[in-house]
């Protein structure tokens, strides 16, 4: 379903995933980097609609802004774990350490066994990437399955593009639309959550449940997102005529 642009109201609020969303995804998540003219476009998207967009990403807030510096948005980052508010406050959920001290342990040493693939050790979370080795899925997400069942519900595994991710089960980013939408300026807005993956689920569920919208970036129908965007570039179109043309009333 195309997003009908005459409903474009003043009183949206804006949830949105980093990579393969509101930019290409790197070879390594380490080379990513937003273009001037897409922090540019944040930049005047958050002043249109009254500071009410935040980044909701499986990277940890340090890495969000390093992306998108020197812009400092409200933002969820490790899929909700660690959050900062759009007063600048910062909340980090609480996490038992045990299990993912233990992964991280047991991970020790499969880039030399598995030749390419990256260990992204985010504290919180680890993300195993195998973008530059795809030969390796299998044997990625065996060895993932595997601390996963160890771990005795400690852990969770999340399947993302390219990359197995292990973390504690709890907050996830429906949990952090929640968590902005009970504060100002979220509050008693209509939330619009745009995302490319499986983390990405939780987050169209909660705008689901709120009566917002859900967007996937890609070509693909699956999930449970309701409407569709091509890439990256479409969603900045998308963006872009928004904070450009006038918006009126409440939807
Ligand atoms: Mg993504």
């Amino acid at each position: 379903m195309a997003l009908a642009i005459s409903l474009v109201g003043e009183d949206w609020a804006f949830f949105m995933d980093v990579d393969g969303t509101l930019i290409e995804i790197a070879p390594t998540p380490a080379k990513a980097k937003a273009t001037p003219e897409t922090i540019g476009l944040l930049e005047r998207l958050n002043l249109r609609f009254g500071g009410a967009v935040a980044l909701v990403s499986g990277r940890p807030i340090a890495g969000i802004d390093q992306i998108f510096d020197p812009l400092k948005l409200p933002a969820a980052g490790l899929h909700g774990i660690e959050r900062r508010t759009s007063q600048g406050k910062f909340v980090r959920a609480t996490v038992q350490h045990k299990a993912i001290d233990e992964a991280r342990a047991a991970l020790n040493g499969i880039e030399h066994g598995l030749p390419g693939v990256l260990i992204e050790d985010k504290g919180d979370t680890i993300a195993i990437h195998y973008r530059l080795a795809p030969h390796f899925e299998e044997a990625v997400m065996t060895e993932a399955r595997k601390i996963v069942l160890r771990a005795e519900g400690g852990l969770e595994l999340l399947p993302g593009k390219m990359l197995a991710e292990l973390r504690p089960p709890g907050p996830n980013k429906g949990s952090a639309v929640a968590d902005f939408m009970a504060e100002a300026p979220f509050e008693g807005r209509k939330p619009i959550f745009i995302g490319d993956d499986t983390t990405d689920e939780d987050g169209f569920h909660a705008v689901n449940n709120l009566g917002g919208y859900s967007i996937r970036i890609g070509h693909e129908r699956v999930g449970s997102a309701k409407h569709l965007m091509r890439d990256a570039a479409h969603l900045h179109a998308f963006l872009t005529m928004l904070v450009t043309r006038p918006v009126h009333g409440r939807t």
